[in-house]
């Protein structure tokens, strides 16, 4: 339980963060909030020789809503998103979703770089940016690059992000006015990882639905962008038939571990509930 020993560094600027990783490269790993790095040095998962605390980089902070785009730095807490009355009326799954993460003293140090970085599937920002269509914004010796979160997760723990890049902020496109949204997580107690998980966002326009998108989390490697269910909603009344048509194509792509949270038919079934629960919800609060 007592981690390796390890050279830590502090820089004040993202060049200089970029140059560490380069200086230490494969050995060196960024510090954020810490409460999924630090728990995997003490298991030895995690072995790094360097670490390179972002905590001083002022670059990596602050939240900017524009008309169509939202950024938000890598260094923001889960609890500065909660706390954004911005960030709540232009998109306010991420409110919603935020307080779900585990308990308010991790929310207070856990940032939304390291919770989409990390390539948990138990996390739970990753799914709602792919929900959202977000982008994450990579820098390197090379230069800057965006990669997609639909694009992003590989495997578990394996992502695009390139061992010498630092993930600098996400960039999402705000949600079409009146949408209405929900991020339904069911899990065994306060602070836990989700036995499954599902959001949605839609738009309605006279009884139909003209945009929907569906996400879930940790029933799989990654986490998975339901393309079919949410394209099983579009153009429907979002009545039953369509909100079954959506839960079975969701259904269909997990993939689910059988663990200490549940058989995987168990987590599957679960996953069902939540995606049916979310569409209700968001095509209830759907102005
Ligand atoms: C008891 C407990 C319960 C939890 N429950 C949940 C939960 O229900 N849902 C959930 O989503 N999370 C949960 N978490 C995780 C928590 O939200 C973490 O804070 C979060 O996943 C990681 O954020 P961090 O800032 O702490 O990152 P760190 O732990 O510092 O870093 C995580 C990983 O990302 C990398 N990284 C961090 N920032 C960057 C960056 N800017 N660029 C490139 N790489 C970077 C690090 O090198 C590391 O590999 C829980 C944690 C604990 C301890």
């Amino acid at each position: 339980m007592i981690p390796g020993s390890f050279d830590y560094h502090r820089p004040r600027t993202i060049d200089e963060a970029v140059g560490l990783l380069a200086d230490h490269a494969g050995d060196a790993f960024i510090l954020a909030g810490g409460h999924s790095l630090i728990p995997m040095m003490k298991l030895r998962m995690a072995t790094p020789e360097h670490l390179i605390d972002i905590q001083d980089i002022t670059e990596l902070s602050g939240i900017t809503v524009g008309g169509d785009t939202i950024e938000i730095g890598a260094a923001v807490t889960q609890t500065q998103l909660v706390a954004s009355e911005e960030l709540a009326s232009a998109c306010p799954i991420l409110r919603e979703t935020s307080l779900q993460i585990a308990d308010p003293q991790i929310r207070n140090v856990g940032t939304l770089g390291g919770n989409v970085a990390n390539g948990d599937p138990g996390n739970d920002m990753p799914a709602i940016m792919q929900l959202l269509d977000a982008e994450y914004v990579l820098r390197g010796n090379g230069g800057v690059r965006q990669v997609k979160a639909r694009e992003f997760y590989e495997a578990a723990y394996f992502t695009a992000r390139d061992e010498g890049e630092i993930l600098t902020s996400v960039q999402i496109p705000v949600p079409a006015a009146g949408h209405g949204y929900s991020y339904q997580k069911q899990k065994r107690k306060i602070g836990d990882y989700a036995t499954a998980a599902a959001g949605v966002i839609l738009s309605v326009t006279g009884g139909s639905c003209t945009s929907a998108s569906i996400a879930l989390t940790n029933v799989a490697d990654t986490p998975l962008w339901a393309e079919a269910a949410s394209n099983a909603l579009i153009g429907s009344d979002l009545g039953p038939g369509a909100v079954n048509a959506a839960v079975d194509a969701a259904r269909a792509i997990t993939d689910p571990a059988s663990d200490g949270r549940g058989p995987s038919e168990y987590r599957t079934h679960v996953a069902g509930i939540m995606v049916k629960r979310a569409i209700e919800t968001a095509h209830a609060r759907a102005a």
